[in-house]
């Protein structure tokens, strides 16, 4: 939603637009959808001519980290028998000073509106290392780009709650100071069910939604999702509760990954999945059958289960080719999750759409009269080529308003004849 500072929008009318599959002008005002359909009056609009591109709501992120963006080049990376890249981050961390957060933060957020991105759910660590560094920068990120950008802020505890003594309050300071959502990370501590109970208790003293970094390795042993899925129901969070990565789910007997679905049905969870770290961090120690980690999205989905995709790291040791462009993650999804038959191809796109904002709990998200003018238009006729081509994003819109303009040229010069 445009803040105080922008100027207001004029009323604009996307022409010709493919939007459900049909031709169709799409009428804004007052930074909401005002109407839908052929041929409308364009009388007192700005006209934007989109005749046969594109046009889906704006990409939401619902697991990203820019905070720890853009520090690849300050680590040697991951290597085989090194430190993981938990490791690796936790000590450059020490020296983030508030600028430099906000510097390469304000870097992802500008890569990810000029690549479809109109609202963003963002991890902030906070803990005994960067402290509320962090969650300073970020804040004034969020003040900065609203116009832009919705970025919501999630208090995140990468390190785990139990390792130190100032964690946990920290934590609670960073939803005083209005972070949105608290993130636990139950695998970075030893009891992992103590870990979760106190973010179900914070969560619900604080009245926010909860996230957890869950089952990212490999062992059935160490499962939580049943836990937390359990938790979620006895504590009425049904909705409220998002897990991401899930890759032990991959890992499961059938019969057992099936019960374990069915309790995430049941209570509501949102399910996120992160393809593109989990083909550069899984498996590195396999000797046979290099496990990659990504877990079961189509098999969630037919479940019932709200299923998004986000990008999680940006040129850090997690990721370090990670890029804030979730067209980007859709094709590595459809590459790295087995997604590539027309119809799997026609619903991807749901996973950087509708199926996140659901996940956010965000009003008035869609194509609909009425909802925000949060759009982007893409440079392909249907979801299958936007993402075998990579198609660029010709104009994002937010709140009526264009944030970002891209055009790509090609002189192509291939027949010599004539
Ligand atoms: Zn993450």
């Amino acid at each position: 939603m445009p803040d105080a500072m922008t100027p207001a929008a004029a009323p604009m009318l996307l022409r010709d637009g493919l939007v459900g599959g049909r031709r169709q002008d799409i009428a804004i005002r007052d930074g909401r959808i005002e109407r839908v359909g052929a041929g409308l009056d364009a009388t007192g609009h700005e006209t934007l001519d989109v005749t046969d591109r594109l046009v889906l709501p704006g990409f939401v992120e619902s697991h990203i980290h820019p905070d720890k963006a853009f520090i690849a080049d300050r680590t040697q990376g991951l290597r085989a028998g090194g430190p993981t890249p938990q490791t690796l981050v936790a000590e450059l961390k020490k020296r983030f000073t508030v600028e430099d957060v906000y510097q390469r933060a304000r870097r992802v957020v500008e890569l990810a509106v000029r690549h479809g991105c109109t609202t963003m759910r963002a991890h902030v660590e906070v803990d005994a290392f960067v402290e509320l560094r962090g969650v300073e920068a970020l804040r004034r990120l969020q003040a900065d780009v609203a116009g832009a950008l919705d970025l919501r802020l999630i208090a995140f505890a990468q390190e785990g709650i139990f390792h130190d003594a100032v964690t946990k309050s920290l934590l609670t300071e960073a939803l005083k100071a209005g972070l949105e959502t608290l993130g636990g990370c139950p695998y970075m501590d030893d009891d992992q069910r103590a870990h979760i109970d106190w973010f179900f208790e914070t969560a619900q003293a604080f009245g926010v939604p909860l996230d957890f970094h869950a089952d990212s390795a490999d062992d059935p042993a160490l499962l939580t999702t049943d836990y937390i899925a359990e938790q979620t129901l006895a504590r009425g969070m049904q909705g409220r509760v998002t897990l991401g990565h899930l890759c032990m789910l991959d890992v499961l007997e059938p019969a057992h990954r099936a019960r374990v679905i069915d309790r995430v049905r049941e209570a509501g969870i949102h399910v996120i999945s992160l393809p593109a770290t989990e083909l550069h961090v899984k498996g590195r120690a396999d000797a046979t059958r290099t496990w990659r980690g990504v877990t079961r999205i189509a098999e969630l989905r037919e479940a019932g289960i709200n299923v998004s995709i986000s990008t999680n790291n940006i040129v850090n040791p997690f990721t370090p080719y990670g890029h804030p462009d979730l067209l980007r993650q859709a094709l590595v999804t459809a590459m790295a999750a087995h997604l590539g038959n027309l119809d799997q191809l026609a619903w991807l796109p749901e996973l950087i759409t509708t199926n996140p904002a659901r996940a956010l709990s965000l009003s008035g998200y869609g194509l609909a009269p009425g909802c925000h003018a949060d759009l982007v238009v893409l440079d392909a006729r249907d979801a299958a080529q936007a993402i075998t081509e990579q198609a660029e994003k010709l104009y994002v819109i937010k709140g009526g308003r264009v944030v970002a303009r891209t055009t790509r040229t090609t002189e192509l010069s291939i027949d010599r004849r004539g």
